[in-house]
């Protein structure tokens, strides 16, 4: 056991940007190279820092856990931090560290391309130094999650591409819309971390399209963004409920991926009703128990699908999980 002031001690006597520096020479070799060629909007007889100063502040920024941009500001503009900065990208005459308004102004006019781009670049990487091998699924398949967030949410409308929600109020019974901004992500799983790998803005293309965007669509495109980024990786897709649909299984096989849903009864009426005939044939009484059914037949192809029942502390509960191939 290490006591949290020997923790605290260890902490002191740890250089966390001189073990950063180690990750990165071991990990992205050519990390600071790639900062440098991203295409830069600005005019250029106004530049005085390169693409590569400005996002390398960025990420000390982020690495550092610093939450306002005045703040990084504050904190990064002394002398030991201009030089060690300068030194990593091999600017020696480095004087000052850019001000977080110039930091704001490149990123707000910045392809999002061009992060992609790194992005791209160190998740091939870390594939290439094969330390995360034995987090492939059956020693083969890399999980990947697909994932939907929100990034913003805005009580009015705050450009053409908003998604619209219409909710009423249950005070005043008056309708509302909710304007939002969502990103659907794609994230390999390697043990208890993951890495986002592709990622695709659900929006709509103008204000009067008659449907939508979903996340279903969204994850065409993001599907043929990651075959087209990562073309002969084995993927095997996790997703919710929502992924276990036909949109799905279609684009996953031709893709040539796996996948893992989790299943919900009702979401595909005929495969739960196959399965819990064939599951009362051979029902355990055990509480935790592990039931699956291979080969349920669903349109032109057969599907796997297991059920985990597992005990929890306030009670029992059940989870369905669906498996496809
Ligand atoms: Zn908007």
């Amino acid at each position: 056991m290490v006591t949290r002031k020997e923790k605290r001690n260890r902490e002191k006597e740890a250089n966390y940007f001189f073990e950063f520096l180690k990750i990165q020479k071991h990990f992205f070799k050519d990390l600071m190279n790639n900062l440098k060629k991203v295409a830069d909007h600005r005019h250029q007889s106004y530049i005085t820092y390169g693409p590569e100063v400005l996002l390398f502040t960025m990420m000390l920024k982020n690495m550092t856990g610093l939450k306002s941009m005045r703040n990084m500001s504050e904190s990064f503009n002394k002398e030991e931090c201009i030089k060690n900065v300068g030194k990593v990208l091999g600017l020696d005459s480095l004087e000052e560290l850019p001000h977080y308004d110039t930091i704001n102004d490149f990123l707000s006019g910045l392809d999002v391309n061009e992060l992609e781009k790194i992005r791209t670049y160190m998740i091939k990487e870390l594939l290439k130094k094969r330390s995360l091998e034995s987090y492939r699924i059956e020693g083969k398949y890399w999980g990947v999650i697909i994932d939907g967030t929100g990034l913003h949410t805005f009580h009015e409308k705050h450009c053409k591409h908003c998604l619209r929600r219409a909710y009423t109020n249950k005070e005043t019974g008056e309708t509302n819309v909710l304007y939002m901004h969502h990103v659907l992500e794609a994230k390999l799983v390697v043990g208890d971390m993951v890495f986002s790998i592709a990622s695709e803005f659900i929006e709509n293309e103008s204000e009067n399209v008659s449907k939508q965007d979903c996340e279903l669509k969204a994850f065409d495109r993001l599907a043929k963004k990651i075959k087209k980024i990562f073309k002969r990786l084995p993927i095997c897709i996790l997703g919710d409920s929502l992924y276990a649909c036909e949109t799905v299984f279609n684009l996953c096989r031709a893709h040539k991926w796996k996948y893992i849903c989790r299943f919900k009864e009702g979401r595909i009426k005929s495969i739960s009703t196959e399965f819990k005939a064939i599951k009362e044939l051979e029902q355990s009484k055990d509480q935790n128990s592990l039931v699956w059914v291979n080969d349920i037949a669903y349109k032109d192809r057969t599907v796997n699908l297991m059920e985990a029942t597992m005990k929890t502390e306030d009670g029992k509960s059940k989870e369905y999980v669906f498996r496809a191939c």
